[in-house]
């Protein structure tokens, strides 16, 4: 009889409950379609895509468009299906069996998942009380555990904070062994990218996504950039048809378009602004009921000890967020879908009496 392994055996599909609800503000994508614009030009050259071929194993034309927008050069990045998938091809190809990893506790989950599934020995370091990153004590336990890869992202998923660049610089620097693998999905709506200085470490790999600040998380497009000896040995990991010919077209299609992205960007970080401002006049209207993390994200996550019920309460009137790890993460959407959320928090608050929380 064929039996599961023990490794799989209580494993359950990925399924972030995505019920029937109206609002979705749970998932960190972009609120905007693409422009009309581009899709007008896409379904232009959609019959000139070879279907019956296979793509481009390197995605030259996509790399080369990201590589354009960012000001890198093209041979230093590699392009994945959704930065998901170059998180588990970094974890398959750079980490052996019992190898130790370390990631910055609350993150993105994905990344201990991979851990767990390669095998290797997972060295979860605490953040602070207030989620700053700890370069001192991160560098002190990866030294002491031999950590082969440290991941984090940068601004953090859920934590919404920024790590100040010089920081990151000193975590990289005072980890020579270590590969720093640096996850700047967020780092669109910030300003502390270290992809301007990739090539002084030997020892980085940056991701970023076009899920987030783009627009495309339906396409999955994702990147990882560093030095290129790092990057032709993610690229020689990875499935040779990683990235599909649709995803290549329309992913160089935008990237091409800088003012749209930049348009885009704007509305979206005023999105951000509107729910914040929000969420601190409710501050001040229900003050002690939670602490609001100064977000450098597309999304806003708040402190309290009835995380779980507020969430259901907004999924009951049709709005869906993410609660993790003590932190209701909350994504900016339309003006309207801002004001809907807003308006069911501060309804929750005045009906929940405080002294009921966290049971
Ligand atoms: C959303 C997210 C990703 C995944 O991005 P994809 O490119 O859509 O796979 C990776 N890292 C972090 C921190 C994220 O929040």
């Amino acid at each position: 009889m064929f039996l599961l392994n023990d490794k799989i055996k209580d494993l359950k599909p990925y399924d972030p409950e995505m019920g029937d609800t109206p609002v979705h503000l749970d998932a960190n994508e972009s609120f905007l379609p693409l422009p009309a614009s581009l899709l007008a030009e896409l379904a232009a050259a959609l019959p000139q895509v070879a279907f019956n071929r296979y793509p481009d194993p390197a995605a030259r034309k996509l790399c080369q468009a990201f590589a354009a927008y960012y000001g890198v050069p093209a041979e230093n990045v590699a392009a994945g299906n959704g930065s998901d998938e170059l998180i588990t091809v970094l974890f398959t190809g750079f980490l052996q069996r019992g190898e130790a990893f370390a990631t910055l506790e609350p993150d993105f989950s994905m990344y201990a998942f991979n851990g767990y599934l390669q095998e290797a020995r997972h060295v979860p370091i605490p953040k602070g009380e207030d989620y700053a990153i700890d370069v001192d004590s991160t560098v002190e336990t990866c030294q002491r555990e031999g950590v082969k890869l440290l991941i984090f992202s940068n601004p953090g998923n859920p934590t919404s904070i920024v790590c100040p660049r010089e920081e990151v610089r000193r975590l990289i620097r005072g980890l020579p062994d270590t590969l720093v693998v640096l996850d700047e999905a967020y780092m669109d709506f910030s300003d502390q990218s270290l992809l301007p200085e990739f090539q002084e470490y030997g020892n980085l790999l940056i991701l970023r996504t076009c899920s987030k600040a783009f627009g495309m998380a339906g396409l999955r497009l994702g990147f990882a950039v560093g030095r290129k000896e790092l990057v032709d040995a993610v690229k020689a990991v990875k499935s040779p048809y990683n990235v599909n010919r649709l995803s290549q077209a329309l992913g160089t299609l935008v990237l091409e378009h800088p003012p749209l992205l930049g348009e885009a960007l704007e509305t979206i970080l005023a999105s951000k602004k509107q729910l914040v401002e929000g969420l601190e006049a409710l501050l001040k209207e229900f003050p002690s009921r939670f602490t609001l993390l100064p977000s450098a994200t597309n999304f806003a996550s708040l402190r309290l000890p009835d995380g779980e019920a507020l969430r259901r309460f907004l999924e009951e009137q049709g709005i869906s967020v993410r609660y993790t790890a003590g932190l209701v993460r909350i994504t900016c959407g339309t003006p309207e879908e801002n004001r809907a959320v807003l308006g069911e928090i501060a309804s929750y608050f005045a009906a929940a009496p405080a002294a009921e929380e966290g049971r």
